[in-house]
């Protein structure tokens, strides 16, 4: 196979970055690619110690530097040159992502990354734009809202888009002025690693972005419990947000934003133009072969022409073919884990066994690594764990209805609200339902984030707790404060 990127000259950043210097503690953690299932390499996990010691040094890099206090708009040119260092440097940094993780490394190159500095450059625009509001209170008085950085946000991202996810985090938490200890996923750690020694590269001081690796019992919980953490910012599972709250519960009341699972509808009505439906349709649950939290695992199809849109993503789901991640060419995306194949496989097999129909997929690849087909499901009721569960992976249910009340209630999921999707051109239901979806995000006659990065994204119910990107994530990592003056 020929790769963009000869795997034998990668070097692997494998260490906790702690004050901008790499701190090796023993290897515990192995890093497998899923294009493979080898090892790649290893990388230890941090305890309370190292959790502390990242933690101590992002306090003192924030009184040492001044980069909470220093004029904005130079920490605003800091973050610009990162944004373009990374863009530099997207090659290794995209080699860094492939190599363990399910993202092809042409997309990343022409796609997250970008995107990514893109985004690092839009909080950066927040430094010396945002601020504070005098308030109307009576002439002998003075009162005004300022706005503060908390200090250290402990962050944590998961595997699925590792640069992205990160630079989420980053971007408003450092053009707020705060210092961050963020922990990557365990299985994806090497590009968020490259990110902040570029970082330091680019002019950001020292020890203001530290980076601890380890597992989420273990490193993730001595971050949310740490007393040092002034705000956690947290993008993963449902179930290990609940985790999160129950341990700042536990060790002391903080602020969080987390960003949490999905199980997001796309509705079709008849109207709609089926083949911009079927495109978006497909695009939405296979990209990273349905492993986004906004991936839209439902799809709600007016009865009337639900066969004519099912042959058409049969027709799409076909021509993918699964490719190594550092494969010249972007292929299908890899399963992270043999595990979280073998649960998408087990949810599969359960709603076979219930009488459901898989109309193509249903299987693993035949070839190696961990992939899995396109798969499309028919016959599912509102209970089966095909329709309830977040699969996270190219798997999704079709279901129809007769009546807009009818494709409402299929929408309606009783703990996720993340995303929506509405396929229509009938202007005045696209309105009406809109309204009606309850989602965060609701995209119409589209599926999927545009470049318009002041949009917020926040999940509803059990997707989440605030908001990333947009004004909101920046305004996220700074608290207010009113001050009253007698005249
Ligand atoms: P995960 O919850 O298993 O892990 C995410 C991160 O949390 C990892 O770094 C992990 O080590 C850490 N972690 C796990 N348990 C922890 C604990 N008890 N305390 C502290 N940290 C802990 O999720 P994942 O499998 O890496 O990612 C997939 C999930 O992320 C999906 O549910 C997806 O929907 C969600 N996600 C949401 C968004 C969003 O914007 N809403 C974006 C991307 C992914």
């Amino acid at each position: 196979m020929s790769f963009a990127f000869d795997p034998a000259v990668l070097k692997l950043p494998s260490a906790h970055f702690i004050g901008g210097a790499y701190v090796e503690t023993p290897f515990t953690i192995d890093i497998l690619s899923p294009s493979t299932g080898e090892a790649v390499g290893a990388i230890p996990c941090a305890g309370a110690d190292t959790v502390d010691q990242a933690v101590r040094t992002a306090r003192e890099a924030l009184e040492r530097s001044g980069w909470a206090k220093m004029r904005p708009r130079d920490r605003r040119n800091a973050l610009c040159a990162w944004a373009d260092l990374m863009e530099a440097e997207a090659r290794t940094l995209a080699a860094l992502e492939a190599v363990c993780s399910s993202r092809p490394f042409a997309q990343v190159v022409t796609g997250d990354i970008p995107v990514t500095a893109e985004q690092i450059r839009f909080f950066a625009e927040f430094a010396d734009k945002e601020g504070g509001t005098l308030a109307p209170v009576s002439t002998d008085h003075f009162g005004y809202v300022s706005d503060e950085p908390y200090g250290v946000i402990g962050a944590i991202t998961p595997w699925n888009f590792p640069i992205s996810m990160a630079g989420w985090k980053l971007g408003p938490a450092l053009a707020a002025g705060n210092a961050v200890v963020l922990k990557p996923s365990e299985m994806t750690p090497y590009s968020t690693l490259y990110m902040a020694e570029l970082a330091v590269r680019a002019g950001i001081p020292k020890g203001i972005l530290n980076i601890v690796l380890g597992d989420g019992p273990t490193t993730g919980a001595a971050i949310t419990g740490h007393a040092g953490i002034d705000k956690v910012s947290f993008t993963g599972s449902t179930r290990a947000g609940g985790a999160i709250m129950e341990n700042i519960a536990r060790s002391g009341i903080k602020p969080m934003t987390l960003e949490l699972g999905g199980k997001s509808p796309m509705l079709v009505f008849a109207d709609a133009d089926l083949d911009l439906a079927a495109d978006c349709l497909d695009r939405g649950i296979m990209s990273n072969a349905g492993q986004a939290c906004v991936s839209g695992s439902r799809m709600i199809v007016a009865e009337e022409i639900a066969g004519a849109l099912a042959d058409k993503l049969k027709a799409r789901f076909a021509r993918y073919r699964p490719a190594h991640t550092l494969a010249m060419q972007p292929g299908f995306s890899p399963i992270i884990s043999e595990k979280q194949l073998s649960r998408i496989d087990s949810i599969v097999q359960a709603a076979a066994g219930q009488g459901a129909e898989a109309i193509c997929g249903g299987a693993r690849f035949d070839c190696d690594g961990s992939y899995y087909q396109p798969t499309l499901i028919t016959g599912v009721d509102a209970e089966s764990p095909a329709v309830r569960e977040e699969i996270f992976g190219p798997v999704a249910s079709f279901q129809t209805f007769t009546t807009e009340d009818e494709a409402m209630a299929l929408a309606s999921h009783p703990t996720y609200g993340l995303c929506a999707g509405l396929f229509t051109r009938d202007l005045s239901r696209a309105m009406r339902l809109t309204r009606r979806l309850e989602a965060g995000t609701v995209w119409v006659n589209r599926y999927g984030r545009s470049r318009d990065h002041i949009l917020p994204t926040t999940g509803w119910k059990s997707s989440g707790l605030g908001s990333d990107l947009g004004r909101e994530a920046y305004r996220a990592n700074r608290r207010t404060k009113s001050v009253l003056i007698d005249l």
